[in-house]
């Protein structure tokens, strides 16, 4: 038996490859402890920075682990982004569906001994669909996780109805690009899929992690309306509000169709990505992109100042000065904040059921973070009393 420790870097695909390292870990009856032996890191290469942070994360691994696993994103990018690594790193550049397997090989079973491993009980990610067949100009996820393909719908039922009765209270229903989800041979698209998850019996909250403004149309729309268990929360990615930068970045939708598709969807809060600093962007398109952030009323948006990412069709290209990125992220996160206070503000008085994920914190059913005390794990009602900084103050 094994001890070993688990971290992932980026989004919440990474967190559910993490999550099924995790498991497979477990189930071959190997303990986690933060003094572990072994040291599994799940890494992000969406920008230069997240490869340095997953460098940074595996080097310091190295030095309290016996034994570390590189694997994710970063572990499959072309170029070795891990070499020099101490000896007792390994990358696992291999397709996520394959990556517990081998790591838990190499690592050494030892026997089923425990075939329902219990993970972090608050909220449960349940990946879909990996992959992508969209081909943006920037975009590296492609090469590193390859082209889109979906789990079969029974697959991902069969999991939410397990992590229900694990005691997850909420499920996040994630994929690298969640809208092109298709089970064709069960005829379910992600329409379906979110009325049939919805109905899982002791679900409290049904989540959606980040969908493309094109796959928002009036199926989904309906669906989302009409499942009473979904959390009125959407994150679309924007990437741009300036047409001509849109058209380089090949994102296939125009400001205006970002703006229609979200139209009556006012009572969402929405979330959105940014790329700041685009080859080509001039003060003109930044200012547009704030428009649409403002008119589209997206609340939190998470920046990316641009890096050039290896493979990729604007690989060769970062005119924009680091400088000017920073001034126009730093300008952009502002923006973002006063939205947040705005929309938390609105709920003065009002209340709200939180999901308690960590101590004094959680988020509410829009995905606005409350700050709570209640025991973490809770599903609590609350009203709000008064805004702070970091979120909503709870009684
Ligand atoms: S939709 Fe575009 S940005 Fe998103 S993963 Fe696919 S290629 Fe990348």
């Amino acid at each position: 038996m094994a001890s070993f420790s688990i971290r992932f870097l980026g989004c919440k695909v990474s967190q559910t490859d993490a999550q099924e390292v995790r498991e497979r870990l477990l189930a071959d009856g190997h303990v986690e402890s933060e003094r572990a032996d072994v040291a599994v890191v799940n890494t992000c290469c969406v920008t230069h920075e997240a490869v340095r942070k997953s460098r940074h994360a595996v080097s310091r691994a190295a030095r309290t682990h016996r034994r570390v696993y590189v694997t994710g994103c970063g572990a499959n990018l072309s170029g070795d982004a891990f070499a020099g690594m101490p000896a007792n790193v390994t990358v696992i550049a291999r397709p996520s569906e394959e990556t517990p397997e081998v790591v838990a090989g190499d690592v050494g079973a030892i026997g089923c001994v425990q075939d329902d491993a219990r993970l972090e009980r608050v909220r449960a990610f349940v990946k879909v669909q990996d992959g992508c067949s969209f081909s943006c100009n920037f975009c590296v996820v492609p090469l590193v996780r390859g082209r889109s393909r979906s789990r079969r719908a029974a697959a991902v039922l069969a999991e939410i109805r397990r992590r229900v009765t694990q005691g997850h209270r909420e499920v996040v229903l994630t994929g690298i690009n969640l809208g092109c989800y298709r089970d064709r041979e069960a005829g379910f698209t992600l329409a379906r899929l979110v009325r049939e998850a919805g109905q899982t019996p002791g679900l409290a909250r049904l989540r959606l992690s980040s969908i493309e403004v094109n796959h928002v149309n009036d199926e989904l729309v309906a669906a989302l309306r009409e499942t009473p268990t979904l959390a009125r929360h959407l994150h679309v990615p924007l990437q741009s509000g300036d047409d001509r930068l849109l058209r380089a970045m090949a994102r296939r939708y125009s400001s205006d169709t970002y703006l229609r598709r979200l139209a009556g969807l006012e009572d969402f809060n929405l979330t959105s990505d940014v790329i700041v600093g685009f080859p080509g962007e001039d003060e003109l398109a930044f200012r547009r992109t704030l428009r649409v952030v403002r008119l589209a009323q997206i609340t939190k948006v998470h920046v990316f100042p641009y890096s050039p990412r290896p493979g990729t069709r604007t690989a060769g290209a970062d005119p924009v000065p680091a400088a000017t990125k920073k001034e126009r992220s730093a300008r952009l996160r502002a923006a973002s904040h006063e939205a947040c206070l705005v929309r938390w503000r609105s709920k003065l008085g009002t209340e709200d059921v939180v999901l308690v994920d960590r101590p004094g914190r959680g988020y509410g059913d829009d995905y606005s973070p409350w700050l709570v005390d209640a025991p973490v794990g809770e599903l609590v009602r609350v009203r709000a009393t008064a805004v702070l900084e970091e979120g909503i103050l709870a009684a």
